[in-house]
């Protein structure tokens, strides 16, 4: 049996180690073949751009060889895959390989697409990238005070980063000891100042206390450079100094060129992790169009499910359970203090006053995903 899965991103390295140890003694016997198809040789941490955006990390601490992190019994190739041709069980690739499975997995994540507001990506910072993250930094070190706004597209990867660089920002410019010369001023696209209704029940009085202003329902129309103006499709404006952006997302280019899916999101089965229409093509991570949060965690808790569906099938002949939407995301609540939301598709989160102690449980989990990523946590 040929299991063929394309990204070697946290979900698609998780499931890969993860079935690699399930199906040890298959993949030695040559009755499954386990392949993955990647764009890249190195496999970023991308949670920590957060810290380089601050200059608490430094770009070399995000990255590992992406070979270095697969169990034995993966066939890696970093040939990204540019046509899926579904009706005959096969990809084509870059390199001009053609690559059969019996059973797909597509693992591609999402990336920022900041051109689809005019005048964002001249005029805004941003972190989603190593590049924006480094200018970002600069930025905030050369900045001596004025108005920051902080706005965001949706949807975008990472749900609690709105919140964490804010929090983060007061922390920042309190240590420079310029807090009172900067306004911070948070939007957000809906009407409340996080999608998840207790995070936002949790976050707002977090802002009033620490004087951080918020609008809601700004969605983003269009920035106006020249006179340092951010418009929103609501009619509504805001002026700024500095602008840091999480721009909207979309899916791959590749996924929307082979039309898998609208703006790069693949029609996904919620429980069984099926693309729609395919039963032996399951999609997992941001590429997915479930309707909950684009995060790492919700990558590796699917690639959890998935890695033992799939071994089940070449075992047993059927899958043997169904996904419950878990994610689990750390909430930095500034330099020194976070919180975390846990929830799945029926539990909303319940979101505890921040604490030094998961702050540094977050720290530690920084270095421990590298553990992580080859499923062993
Ligand atoms: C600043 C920031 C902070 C974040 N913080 C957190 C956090 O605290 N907690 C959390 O849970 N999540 C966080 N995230 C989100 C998290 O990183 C993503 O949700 C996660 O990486 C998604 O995993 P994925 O496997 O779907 O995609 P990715 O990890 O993005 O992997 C996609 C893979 O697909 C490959 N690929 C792309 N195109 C092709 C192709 N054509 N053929 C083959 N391969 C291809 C890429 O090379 C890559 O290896 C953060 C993200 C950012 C940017």
């Amino acid at each position: 049996m040929k299991i063929l899965i394309i990204g070697g991103g946290m979900g698609g390295t998780i499931l890969a180690n993860n079935l690699a140890r399930r199906l040890a003694a298959e993949i030695r016997s040559r009755k499954v073949q386990l392949t993955m198809l990647t764009a890249s040789d190195k496999h970023m941490y991308q949670p920590g751009l957060l810290y380089l955006a601050f200059g608490r990390m430094t770009p070399d601490e995000l990255y590992r060889d992406q070979a270095s992190l697969l169990e034995p019994g993966i066939e890696l190739q970093v040939d990204p895959v540019e046509t899926f041709e579904l009706d005959k069980n096969q990809v084509k690739t870059k390199g001009g390989k053609t690559h059969a499975y019996d059973i797909l997995v597509i693992a591609t994540g999402s990336r920022p697409v900041p051109e689809m507001i005019p005048g964002l990506a001249e005029n805004a910072e941003q972190f989603y990238t190593e590049e924006s993250a480094l200018k970002m930094f600069r930025s905030l070190q050369a900045f001596q005070g004025g108005r920051v706004v902080i706005a965001m597209g949706v949807p975008h990867k990472c749900p609690m980063a709105p919140l964490e660089i804010t929090f983060m920002l007061h922390d920042y410019f309190k240590d420079r000891g310029i807090r009172d010369k900067v306004q911070l001023h948070y939007t957000y696209p809906v009407g409340r100042v996080h999608s998840l209704e207790n995070v936002a029940k949790w976050a707002q009085p977090e802002f009033d206390r620490l004087g951080i202003t918020y609008e809601t329902l700004f969605n983003m129309k269009e920035v106006d450079g020249k006179n340092k103006v951010v418009r929103s499709e609501e009619g509504t404006e805001t002026k700024y100094d500095l602008l840091i952006t999480i721009p909207v997302h979309k899916g791959m280019e590749v996924i929307e060129k082979n039309k898998l899916g609208q703006g790069g999101f693949i029609p996904t089965n919620k429980t069984k992790l099926t693309m729609e229409g395919h039963s032996n093509v399951y999609v997992i991570g941001d590429t997915t169009n479930i309707p909950i949060s684009k995060a790492g965690s919700t990558a590796h808790y699917q690639a959890e499910t998935l890695g033992e569906n799939i071994a089940a099938i070449v075992k047993l002949g059927q899958p043997v359970r169904e996904h419950d939407g878990k994610v689990f995301c750390f909430i930095e609540c500034g330099k020194d203090r976070a919180t975390y939301a846990m929830f799945n598709y029926t539990n909303p989160p319940d979101p505890k006053p921040p604490s030094r102690a998961i702050h540094w449980f977050k720290m530690a989990y920084n270095k421990l995903y590298w553990t992580s990523a080859r499923g062993l946590l």
